[in-house]
């Protein structure tokens, strides 16, 4: 274990949006401590057709998963409290979280810039478009500042006439920000970065889980980093359906396709539907991979 780099790393708090932190509070184990537990499986003799880097990307590779589970990490974290609704599900994890029974709730709000407003995407139901004019996102800024202020002043004064803390937060809106610790090991983190450093993720979970992938496990754990970004977050998954649309526009000559071409040879399944999720994420795909010729 590098010693030098964990007590850099430690307490260090890295800011994630306006008001929010990540920081690194304890880690068990490092590249060597996940390759040492698969050598158990392997014996001695993987010493000597594999070096460490070579068998954490076999791992990866392979979905073997057990010796990513040597290691863990412990955070504190600071973050809006809509966005860890969506981090708790992660339910791998173990949590202990700031409690607005016991104390008086953080004053601090996750507020939007006003050229930061995004509308809502017409393509997906979870998702984000464009973001609005910056003169019509001062007005929603200003509103919202206005609604947090009175959120937070009736807040304070229910607190000073008395009532009950686990009473007097009902009203305090999902952007006051919450703090917890919460420890996990490697394999069920880089699940969790899996699904929320997607760009189909919220922005605003996607800025923490970066910065707890780049700033704090890839130093600690460079090649399991590096095999993560190659095998999991960086890789296309190709369906069988996604597979047969290549093979056909292959088997015509037609790599790279057009839109049109693309169309007119993709899963038959597809042909009738006017919406199809599945042909629009195929077609991704094939952006991505470099198959589609929108010039053509
Ligand atoms: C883009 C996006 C959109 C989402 N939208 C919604 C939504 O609209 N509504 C909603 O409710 N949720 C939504 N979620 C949350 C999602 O359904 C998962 O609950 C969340 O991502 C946690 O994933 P997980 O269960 O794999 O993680 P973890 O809970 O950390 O589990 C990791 C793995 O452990 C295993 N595991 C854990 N617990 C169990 C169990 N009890 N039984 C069997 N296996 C278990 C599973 O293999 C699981 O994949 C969304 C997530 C994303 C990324």
């Amino acid at each position: 274990m590098n010693l030098e780099l964990i007590s850099l790393l430690r307490w260090k708090k890295f800011p994630v949006l306006d008001h929010g932190f990540v920081c690194l509070v304890d880690v068990m184990g490092d590249d060597s401590a996940i390759v040492q537990a698969a050598r158990v499986s392997y014996g001695d003799g993987t010493k000597k057709v594999s070096d460490d880097r070579t068998l954490l990307r076999y791992l990866m590779r392979h979905q073997h998963t057990t010796p990513f589970e040597m290691a863990e990490i412990k955070l504190l974290v600071r973050v809006p409290m809509d966005c860890w609704r969506q981090w708790i599900r992660h339910r791998t994890a173990s949590v202990n979280e700031y409690s607005t029974r016991y104390s008086i709730a953080l004053d601090n709000i996750y507020g939007i810039a006003p050229d930061a407003w995004r509308t809502q995407s017409e393509v997906n139901r979870q998702g984000s478009g464009a973001c609005f004019e910056p003169e019509y996102g001062q007005t929603l800024t200003n509103n919202e500042q206005q609604f947090h202020r009175q959120a937070r002043e009736l807040y304070e004064q229910r607190i000073k006439q008395g009532v009950a803390r686990e009473q007097a937060r009902k009203d305090l809106p999902l952007s006051t920000y919450t703090e917890a610790y919460w420890k996990i090991d490697l394999h069920n983190l880089f699940r969790f970065l899996t699904l929320r450093m997607e760009l189909s993720a919220q922005y605003e979970i996607v800025q923490y889980a970066t910065t707890i992938g780049e700033q704090i496990i890839q130093p600690l754990f460079p090649n399991c980093w590096e095999a993560f970004l190659d095998y999991q977050l960086g890789s296309v998954r190709l369906s069988r359906l996604d597979q047969g649309v290549i093979a056909r526009l292959a088997e015509h000559g037609l790599l790279p396709a057009t839109p049109q071409q693309f169309l007119e040879h993709q899963d038959p399944a597809w042909t009738t539907l006017e919406r199809c999720r599945e042909r629009d994420e195929c077609y991704e795909k094939l952006q991505k991979l470099g198959l589609i010729n929108v010039c053509r």
